[in-house]
């Protein structure tokens, strides 16, 4: 997909590697490219990008690409295609590719546009808490659901599956339904990263500062299976750091060790243990009631503005750094 930004702050490894030197780069990971996105789905994994920080990435400024309309981009001597999540406004900048903890590729175009409508700050803080049925609950106790085509893609996704399985292979049938199973699989995908930019600017239009558990998606990813994949975490705060950083907004994260769940919000005190299934527990020592995932919602928005500005925040301008 494609995004824009009024201005790049933050100088890039990529941006300081000449246009020869980085032409040579491309090609020799667009050969690794074509082959992920031919079997993408199938474990083959993307190339490896030189690891600078967490998300890899590289930025091209003139060279290297051609956008070619109709969400085509042409990079090195490849033709790749994309979802554009909006329109692309003013005169393109640079093109930064990026491949996120789940292995899926965004592109973000820079332009020189100014947005006109800059965003009022609202004086608010948020702590949210990522679950499964409940994609979000945030601090104070409200809740934003997963969305039904999330749940519905779901089970498409392993019906297409089952029938391509069937296939014998070789076949014509195979390859009809080897080309159903992606269709499905995009059209999902698109739908649900078309939801995650609303709610990215919904929240940001709410919130100044928006607090989240680091996640340790490896972790969680063996806990849960693929349903995790489905509902791509990763991709949701990535995009939302982008949006923050585009409003002058804050993503900050918490310690994915705090004992939020565990943590009374009212008094302080702390369980020695909470099994995944209790919903809701009564404090022992002050007795209040506590809804798991609110109450850990609540910690997480204290904790998190506790320590902004402390550095135990990451500001969200790391959204864009390489
Ligand atoms: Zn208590």
């Amino acid at each position: 997909m494609a995004h824009i930004a009024k201005k790049r702050r933050c100088s890039q490894y990529w941006q300081q590697v000449n246009a020869q030197a980085m032409q040579d780069v491309i090609q020799r990971i667009d050969r690794g490219y074509q082959l992920f996105f031919k079997h993408h789905g199938k474990g083959v994994r993307p190339p490896n990008f030189k690891k600078r920080v967490k998300y890899k990435s590289f930025t091209l400024k003139q060279n290297g690409y051609k956008l070619l309309g109709d969400g085509q981009i042409k990079i090195g001597t490849q033709i790749y295609r994309y979802w554009n999540s909006r329109e692309i406004q003013g005169t393109v900048k640079t093109i930064t590719v990026k491949r996120n903890p789940f292995g899926e590729i965004f592109i973000f175009v820079v332009t020189d546009y100014i947005d006109e409508h800059q965003q009022p700050m609202t004086g608010k803080s948020a702590g949210f808490d990522f679950g499964l049925k409940t994609f979000l609950t945030v601090s104070g106790g409200s809740r934003i659901e997963s969305p039904l085509f999330l749940k519905q893609g779901i089970n498409q996704i392993a019906l297409a599956n089952r029938h391509l399985s069937r296939k014998q292979k070789g076949s014509k049938r195979r390859e009809q339904a080897r080309k159903h199973y992606a269709r499905v699989h995009e059209a999902i995908k698109n739908k649900r990263t078309e939801w995650f930019w609303k709610l990215a600017h919904q929240l940001t239009d709410q919130y100044d500062h928006l607090f989240f558990e680091t996640l340790n998606l490896k972790g969680m990813q063996r806990l849960w299976g693929r349903k995790i994949n489905d509902l791509a975490f990763g991709e949701f705060l990535q995009i939302l750091e982008f949006v923050a950083f585009k409003k002058g907004k804050t993503v900050g994260y918490v310690d994915q060790w705090y004992p939020s769940s565990k943590t009374c919000n009212h008094c302080k005190h702390v369980l020695e243990s909470l099994p995944l299934d209790v919903r809701r527990w009564r404090c022992p020592s002050c007795q209040a009631v506590n809804d798991r995932d609110g109450n850990a919602a609540n910690n997480i928005k204290e904790a998190g503005s506790l320590s902004l500005g402390v550095g135990d925040v990451r500001p969200s301008q790391t959204a864009i750094a390489a």
